[in-house]
């Protein structure tokens, strides 16, 4: 198949495009590398079947392709936070501009939503019939309210033009070629930790997130595109194991065999107290869940950023 993967120079597009080509697809990958790179596709650039375009998918753009995979938007909060505005017109116009050419080419559609969509969830677990709450004026909504309307778009596209559709509710995935620079905590705590730097803990750290290894859900977004059964609704795909951020700095500390103290940072506004995926949907639709536990997908991470540390 002739795949298109938006956002497929960032963290999770590379994975996914190393996964399409190796599974025999020719893939073309559309970025701004705004927060993607040309590093984490440069192993890919001599492969024949892979292409990369370089365009802002807020612009609209004519391509021939089966499957597209919509994951072009910034995901961390010191990213998005960046540039607002720009945030909600990836999500929103970019969105539209991706279901027009998948109604145009009759191609399959997903769309990489977020487990952002819940909020601050007072329901916990998350389960997908779960509405969520959302403050829509706070400073991490034009990354939330801005994925809500892109799902609102793609079912609006399902019902009145009968586009294919797959909607994946993401939560929070970890693993090598997550971006140095990008404030979120898997990488902040890696870097903090190997260079024996105080590790960043905001508030009192009891919040707590749900951490999946980027091969794991990369398997889940290959397995949700691909299933036959039609559109069954918006799927949440994570590992289910919780922690809360005090425990989780506490891991990294060990698994790097770092001296880093803990120290206490302000808790950032609106930042969810809680966060845990129901994924028997994903078990019983897709036969899907998470193989790698959190120590071994951690050390991976660990010896990913230990690399790039010596590296300078
Ligand atoms: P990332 O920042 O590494 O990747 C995003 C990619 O999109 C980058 O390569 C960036 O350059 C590109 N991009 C951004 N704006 C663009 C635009 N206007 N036009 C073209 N390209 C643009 O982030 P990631 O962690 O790989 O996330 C990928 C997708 O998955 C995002 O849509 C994100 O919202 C979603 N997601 C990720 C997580 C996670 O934990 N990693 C959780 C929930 C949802
Ligand atoms: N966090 C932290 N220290 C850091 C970076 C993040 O304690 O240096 C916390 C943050 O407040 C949040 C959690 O870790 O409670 C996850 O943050 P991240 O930005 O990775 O993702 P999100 O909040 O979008 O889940």
């Amino acid at each position: 198949m002739r795949i298109l993967v938006t956002g497929g120079a960032g963290f999770l597009g590379s994975h996914l495009c190393e996964r399409l080509l190796n599974e025999g697809n020719d893939v073309i990958c559309l970025d701004n590398l705004f927060t993607g790179s040309k590093d984490n596709i440069i192993h890919l650039m001599d492969n024949h079947r892979f292409e990369l375009i370089r365009h802002d998918i807020v612009e609209p753009i004519l391509l021939e392709v089966d499957r597209i995979y919509n994951l072009a938007c910034p995901a961390s909060p010191v990213h998005y936070q960046y540039n607002p505005v720009k945030t909600v017109k990836t999500s929103v116009m970019g969105m539209i501009n991706m279901l027009g050419m998948a109604k145009r080419v009759k191609a399959r559609i997903l769309q990489a939503s977020t487990s952002e969509v819940y909020g601050d969830p007072q329901v916990h677990p998350q389960r997908e019939d779960y509405w969520g709450n959302v403050n829509p004026i706070g400073i991490r909504s034009c990354y939330d309210e801005g994925k809500r309307v892109a799902e609102t778009l793609m079912m609006d596209y399902h019902r009145q033009n009968k586009v294919d559709i797959r909607i994946i509710r993401i939560f929070n995935t970890y693993g090598p070629r997550m971006a140095e620079n990008d404030g979120r905590v898997v990488s902040n705590f890696m870097l903090q930790a190997l260079k024996n730097e105080d590790i960043t803990v905001f508030g009192e750290g009891r919040q707590t997130r749900s951490f999946c290894y980027v091969s794991d859900l990369i398997d889940g977004m290959i397995k949700m595109m691909e299933n036959e059964q039609g559109f069954i609704g918006p799927v949440n795909l994570g590992n289910p194991v919780e922690n809360s951020i005090l425990e989780f700095a506490e891991k990294i500390i060990t698994i790097t065999g770092s001296k880093s103290k803990i120290i206490n940072k302000p808790l950032p506004q609106d930042d969810p107290k809680q966060r845990r995926p129901d994924i028997t949907l994903a078990q019983e639709k897709l036969g899907w869940q998470p193989v790698v536990d959190l120590e071994t997908g951690l050390k991976t991470t660990a010896d990913y950023f230990a690399a790039r540390c010596n590296r300078g």
